[in-house]
């Protein structure tokens, strides 16, 4: 289309980027762009899967999840079993991967004491994706709440494959530590003119809510 074409200044020809309000093209713009689209939930849908607050594997890890798009067993076809490789209990799907297996629980049991805000009780998992707490939150909380969710999950899926591909036993309270010291690196390094103390983050993370 655009063979041929000739810009006549004196006609104020120009380029121009019509993705920005103001007309001008940058590299970031367009990465944005490219970001939003490609993290895309639904497929007719705007609405996408972002975190500032985590690195990018995070957020493809969650994206995946919501997509039903993690190898979990029950969407594979190749193996002889579908059942949950930890608990033997019931077939693998996402929900049972992060929500119900016993293996997952006691992780989550873990992580909400830790916030001291109980258990996970009626939150499916695609509402603890969505930062959903079950109490109320100020929006910063409520982002470094769900940075918290995402990188326990994230964790629990190491753990289940280091589990079943290198024979590594699972253990919540070392799970747990792993958890909060990566949360803390992550969040605290992202989280621009707000200083998280260590100590408090461990002991009082509720604290955080407020600010
Ligand atoms: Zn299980």
């Amino acid at each position: 289309m655009i063979a041929g074409f000739c810009c006549d200044e004196s006609k104020k020809d120009g380029w121009k980027w019509i993705w920005a309000s103001d007309e001008i093209f940058t590299v970031r713009k367009l990465s944005l762009i490219l970001d939003e689209n490609s993290l895309a939930i639904g497929n007719n849908s705007t609405e996408t899967i972002r975190n500032s607050l985590v690195p990018k594997k995070v957020e493809i890890f969650v994206w995946r999840t919501l997509k039903k798009r993690l190898p979990v067993r029950i969407e594979r076809v190749d193996l002889h079993s579908v059942r949950c490789p930890l608990c033997d209990d019931e077939i693998e799907s996402l929900d049972h991967t992060f929500i119900f297996c016993s293996h997952a629980i006691k992780v989550w049991d873990r992580v909400f004491n830790w916030w001291g805000l109980g258990n996970l009780s009626n939150l499916s998992f695609n509402e603890i994706l969505r930062g959903n707490a079950g109490v109320p939150m100020s929006n910063f909380g409520r982002k470094v709440w769900q940075a918290v969710e995402w990188v326990s999950a994230y964790h629990i899926w190491i753990n289940r494959n280091n589990m079943v591909f290198h024979g590594k036993s699972w253990n919540p309270p070392v799970a747990l530590n792993v958890i909060q010291s990566k949360s803390f690196e992550w969040i605290s390094r992202r989280s621009k003119g707000k200083n998280i103390d260590w100590l408090i983050w461990l002991s009082n993370p509720n604290s955080y809510f407020t600010l």
